[in-house]
């Protein structure tokens, strides 16, 4: 009781709180002036979705719908229909941003590696429109965060399992077949 009221009369709290003030006063700072200095972001970090592109530009989405299976959002629309060659085309690929938490689960999901999450983390804007991702603004985004080896490299680095990864033991017969065609 005593020992609160010395601290009431001398203000000894305020006083500490300022000596601190004080001596953090010609410290550098550890706040950054974002936008001016941009964070670093770390490699692999999950922003911004991206639908992947082949080597020769084509999407590689083929629409099984696996990714919007397991995202726990529900927010990935896919919308498939009939080709002229009686092939599966992937009409409409949506996902509406505002609901994904960033989990990860489609691009671990996805057998093609054609779902990505990128390291574009400024997409604030003032419509609600802008935050959902067609097919043709994914398609985009790969161009724009994926080009050249950066996107050969995401998939490999970043997501496990890898298909090599999914092998059986040597004498596990159900899968030498599919070893010996893998090795040609
Ligand atoms: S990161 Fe997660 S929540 Fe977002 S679209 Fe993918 S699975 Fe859905
Ligand atoms: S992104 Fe992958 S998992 Fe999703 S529909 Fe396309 S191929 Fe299937």
């Amino acid at each position: 009781m005593k020992n609160s009221l010395m601290k009431t009369v001398f203000f000894t709290e305020i006083l500490s709180g300022l000596a601190l003030t004080f001596r953090t006063l010609f410290k550098s700072p550890v706040t950054r002036r974002y936008p001016k200095v941009k964070p670093v972001v770390a490699a692999g970090y999950r922003g911004l979705h991206a639908l992947a592109k082949d080597d020769d530009g084509k999407m590689k989405c083929v629409g099984c719908g696996l990714c919007g299976a397991y995202c726990p959002s529900q927010c990935i629309h896919i919308y498939t229909a009939e080709g002229e060659d009686n092939k599966k085309i992937v009409e409409r690929y949506e996902v509406d941003v505002l609901r994904c938490i960033f989990c990860g689960f489609c691009v671990e999901a996805c057998p093609f590696g054609a779902i990505s999450l990128s390291e574009h983390y400024e997409y604030a804007d003032y419509t609600k429109g802008s935050f959902y991702m067609t097919k043709e603004k994914l398609l985009e985004n790969w161009d724009k965060y994926f080009a050249g080896e950066k996107g050969k490299r995401y998939y490999r680095e970043f997501w496990r399992p890898r298909a090599e990864d999914l092998h059986g033991h040597d004498d596990q017969a159900m899968f030498s077949k599919i070893k010996g065609k893998v090795k040609e």
